[in-house]
């Protein structure tokens, strides 16, 4: 949509005028389409608009969702008993602060390179950033698929990250904290960002590059429902409401509570079903499975040998 396409309109300067005119033109749009198209007629310049889009929509979901944890943490006697690893292990404020810092460090100089980069790769692969929006049964079964995709991405880089050198050099400072809490979730190496970052980012990305058919609206709603998941599932608490009770194959909390508590297994982020497919299901029960596995294995093969 541009300008004086009728011949009549000049083009407003301010956001509100652009907003109204969009209002004014495109009545059929809605209110956050009007917001969309005069952010991007604001800013005449994609990077600087979907760089801004990316970023600030990064910085309130994280910190946002962050706030309710961080309360249930200050309130043990309340929130305590659904803490999967205790109330006694409920972060101090000075760990929720370092975490704070540490993130917002993380996201002004390892984040924002990767989200001036983002519009340039976006209209490499073809993602669209003009409005309408697609439909919302669109939009979630493309994220549905984002959820799949970058489980599978996760899991396999996640278990790399566990590989010595890398776990040593890179992954150590993600699992400084054996009993995980929501703020924790991004407190990781830059490295570590930047390489489970491509499978967030890299789905959407490969998704329209095979399919021509991906909008950057999808791609921000999906990257809200990521940093809830990571959030989530750092949260340390399981509540009988928690997602992993609808959904038995949804990992969460319970799930990745594990994986830093036991250090081994669990490597996958949304799902468990890669873990239980490749044996790797963190925990002395499965641990003990395993090893009942490996011996009646064992035995199967002396008793092969000996007839
Ligand atoms: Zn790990
Ligand atoms: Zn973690």
């Amino acid at each position: 949509m541009g300008f004086n396409g009728d011949g009549t309109a000049a083009a407003p300067t301010t956001f509100a005028g652009l907003v109204s005119y969009a209002a004014s033109h495109h009545p059929e749009f809605s209110t956050m389409e009007q917001y969309w198209w005069a952010h991007y007629a604001y800013w005449q310049n994609s990077i600087i608009s979907t760089g801004l889009l990316a970023f600030w929509s990064h910085e309130l979901v994280y910190f946002g969702r962050n706030l309710p944890w961080i309360v249930a943490d200050a309130l043990p006697s309340v929130f305590g008993r659904y803490k999967i690893q205790g109330a006694a292990k409920q972060p101090t404020a000075a760990q929720q602060w370092e975490c704070v810092k540490y993130i917002l460090l993380l996201h002004v100089f390892a984040e924002i390179p990767l989200m001036v980069a983002f519009h340039p790769i976006c209209e490499l692969f073809g993602l669209s950033v003009e409005v309408p929006f697609p439909t919302w049964p669109t939009i979630a079964g493309q994220i549905a698929v984002f959820f799949v995709i970058e489980d599978a991405y996760h899991y396999w880089i996640h278990r790399f990250l566990h590989w010595g050198p890398m776990y040593k050099n890179v992954h150590r400072i993600h699992h400084q904290y054996s009993a995980p809490f929501g703020m924790a979730a991004e407190y990781a190496s830059p490295i570590e960002t930047v390489l489970l970052g491509i499978g967030t980012i890299g789905s959407p990305i490969l998704y329209g590059a095979l399919t021509g058919n991906v909008h950057l609206w999808t791609v921000l709603i999906w990257v809200v429902f990521r940093q809830f998941q990571a959030i989530d599932a750092h949260s340390g608490y399981d509540f009988p409401w928690s997602l992993r009770h609808v959904l038995p194959f949804w990992g969460g909390a319970d799930w990745h509570d594990d994986h830093h508590r036991y250090f081994i297994g669990n490597y996958s982020s949304s799902f468990r079903y890669w873990d239980i497919l490749m044996g790797t299901v963190a925990g002395p029960v499965a641990g003990a499975k395993r090893r009942e596995l490996k011996r009646q294995k064992e035995q199967a093969r002396l008793a092969a040998q000996g007839s």
